[in-house]
């Protein structure tokens, strides 16, 4: 059985929830979480990514809480609201993922790497602009850095949102599967989007 090392923040959280729901889990896979709700990249715990066998998984979301500096959202009638943005500059970016593909250089294991979730449609009253061009172009950019290694698996996020096969480009499907412009309402079809990637 293999293991899947699960690292991130809020959602790596409950995606560990939500793949200790399906069948597969303790009969073909096994799950050991490191998500820190709230971190941001320098937060992330991490397991000894050395020790980890070729056979297993190490299955990280990297960004989210670094896409922006300074405070993220308030909450308001259960919606985090971002009002106004201030980008991560480009440089300090750049390092964060360097240092990323750094730690997962030295993973002998299954690396799969999951691009932000989209956050942060909260209401009309905080439009944004510019807000999903900046997140496509940070998830372009993860793309950029790590695809030219074949070790890793890049999983394009709007392709594990949805259960259906169409990729969900509409920013207002998509929110709509979220209960707080962030976090999903479901987890288990993305979980179940995800094993096959991680028993492939
Ligand atoms: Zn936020
Ligand atoms: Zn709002």
């Amino acid at each position: 059985m293999r293991t899947v090392y699960i690292v991130g923040a809020s959602h790596s959280v409950r995606i560990e929830e939500a793949l200790r729901q399906l069948p597969e889990y303790n009969v073909q896979f096994n799950v050991l979480g490191f998500g820190k709700s709230g971190a941001k990249f320098s937060q992330f715990r991490w397991p000894d990514l050395e020790s980890i066998d070729q056979g297993d998984v190490l299955l990280v979301f990297p960004l989210g809480n670094d896409l922006i500096q300074g405070k993220c959202h308030f909450k308001r009638n259960r919606i985090l609201h971002l009002q106004n943005y201030e980008q991560t500059d480009d440089l300090s970016f750049r390092i964060q993922l360097n240092l990323l593909r750094s730690k997962l250089g030295k993973c002998k294991g299954k690396k799969i790497v999951v691009t932000n979730f989209y956050r942060h449609f909260c209401c009309q009253d905080h439009p944004k602009p510019g807000w999903l061009s900046y997140q496509n172009l940070r998830n372009a950019q993860l793309y950029g850095l790590l695809d030219t290694d074949p070790s890793i698996t890049i999983v394009n996020h709007r392709k594990i949102v949805s259960d259906t096969n169409r990729e969900l480009r509409n920013t207002v499907q998509y929110r709509a599967l979220q209960y707080d412009s962030v976090h999903f309402k479901d987890y288990v079809p993305i979980a179940k989007k995800l094993v096959k990637y991680i028993l492939d």
